[in-house]
């Protein structure tokens, strides 16, 4: 409730608020209707009801076209105006045209708020471009763009009689498919639990600690960003100033950085960004070990199975685990961005589709042809292999960093162990890679 510009705004302005939610069909029956996002939006459901409620309101559910039941409820309300969360995806930009004729035609206000991104898209430009291409400009710019205070929630909502709503769904209404068994709760009171714990704790050896991947030193708001259930304006009010504030802003503004790709190039998610004439292999047994966690690179093999475990993988593992895909097996980035849609919790089109470009050096980095080697990175970020032996349990028993090389073990231990030969070769199969890459653009 806290920052919610298009609440907070609808409350300032009107006597009575329908709070609706639409559950979208047509985004059930995508990776929105996956079931560890599934959870987290039905958590957060849950939460917001009883929030309105403690402020005499309720909230209105309903499931179909967002379009027709928002104007279906306003025409039940008498509304005068719909106040609405603006979002950067071609989908919203589409709904949002549909929503402002039926508007019109209804003689109904629209009033879009920002609020998903701390700087709106589009509000800072470079010169002669409509957005920035490569980060460290626009995060000088980033830094500099005016911002108000995070804005109140509502201290009462009443909701007029008459427009109709339904409960909240239970996860298996929605979907049989079970969700990861070891998820994040969602909803904005124990979003607000892990900022504060985050504030006291976690926040000052950020810039150090990010990076390591068994420690718990990243913030792991993303799913609550994604949600809404914390403003990222309001995580950064609070975080600034503060010691490992500038670091986590820096996060806070790739955030943006790709949300504002994304609104400029709504074709992102299934376009490269730029083209650098890839023959992507085609091999749906290397697709399904990089997938299951079975590649025979433990690095690649955690990170993939933390993802299906929590529906959550380390940043530092994310970057490892796309870089293999996309160039030492050099299969499509797109394959590896919808498993992560799948699975993630905080799958976010902006962010996944962004980094996965980036990744993959179709997108926005400024040194593509870069190939991460999975194994220096074990050695860097997961020098005891803890993490390792946390998602492998089939190599709990190799001690130290020796964990990242099970085909280094003596031929007996090697043998024991029920874990898989390395799919391939990563150092010719890189070389192959930075080949091709350099071929084609040299
Ligand atoms: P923290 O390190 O605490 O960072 C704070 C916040 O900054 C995050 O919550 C997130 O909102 C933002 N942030 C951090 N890193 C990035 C980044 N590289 N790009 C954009 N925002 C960032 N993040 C998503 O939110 N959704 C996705 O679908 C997603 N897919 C990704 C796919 C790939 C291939 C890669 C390499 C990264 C992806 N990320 C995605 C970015 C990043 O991995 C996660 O945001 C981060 O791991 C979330 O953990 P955290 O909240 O503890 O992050």
């Amino acid at each position: 409730m806290l920052d919610q510009a298009a609440l907070a705004s609808a409350a300032r302005e009107a006597e009575r608020v329908v709070p609706l939610f639409v559950l979208d069909e047509a985004l059930l029956r995508g990776p929105c209707g996956a079931p560890n996002r599934l959870s987290f939006l039905l958590d957060s459901l849950r939460d917001l009801e009883g929030s309105l409620r403690q402020r005499g309101g309720r909230l209105v559910l309903r499931r179909g076209d967002p379009v027709e039941e928002a104007l279906r409820a306003a025409a039940e309300a008498g509304a005068e105006a719909i106040h609405l969360g603006e979002d950067v995806s071609g989908y919203a930009a589409r709904r949002l045209r549909r929503l402002r004729s039926g508007c019109e035609r209804a003689r109904i206000e629209l009033r879009t708020l920002p609020g998903v991104t701390v700087v709106p898209p589009g509000a800072i430009v470079p010169q002669g471009g409509d957005h920035f291409r490569v980060f460290t400009p626009y995060w000088r710019q980033w830094r500099e763009f005016p911002r108000g205070a995070p804005l109140k929630a509502p201290r009462r909502v009443r909701v007029p009689g008459g427009v109709r709503g339904e409960r909240i769904p239970d996860l298996r209404e929605l979907t049989t498919a079970p969700p990861s068994p070891d998820l994040l709760e969602g909803g904005e009171t124990a979003a607000r639990r892990r900022l504060e714990r985050w504030l006291r704790g976690g926040l000052t050896g950020y810039e150090e600690g990010h990076d390591v991947l068994a420690a718990a030193a990243t913030s792991r708001l993303s799913a609550d960003l994604h949600f809404g259930c914390l403003s990222p304006a309001a995580v950064l009010a609070r975080s600034e100033g503060r010691p490992g504030g500038e670091p986590f802003a820096r996060q806070l503004c790739w955030r943006d950085f790709h949300h504002q790709v994304l609104a400029a190039r709504p074709d992102l998610p299934h376009r490269d960004y730029r083209p650098r004439g890839d023959r992507w292999r085609r091999d749906r047994n290397l697709a399904e070990a990089w997938r299951e966690g079975l590649t025979g690179y433990p690095i690649v093999d955690a990170g993939m199975r933390q993802l299906a475990r929590k529906g959550f993988m380390h940043n530092r593992a994310r970057l490892i685990v796309a870089s293999f895909l996309s160039k030492t097996l050099y299969l499509d980035w797109r394959l590896g961005a919808e498993h992560f849609a799948r699975l993630l919790v905080d799958a976010d089109l902006a962010n996944n589709c962004g980094n996965w470009q980036w990744v993959a050096g179709t997108g926005n980095d400024t040194r593509p042809n870069r190939v991460l080697n999975p194994l220096r990175q074990a050695h860097r970020f997961d020098p005891a292999g803890e993490y390792v032996r946390r998602y492998l349990p089939e190599l709990s028993g190799v001690k130290g960093g020796a964990v990242h090389e099970p085909w280094r073990l003596e031929p007996a231990e090697r043998r024991r162990l029920d874990y898989p030969e390395p799919v391939v070769d990563h150092e010719s199969a890189a070389a192959e890679f930075r080949r091709f890459r350099e071929g084609r653009s040299g």
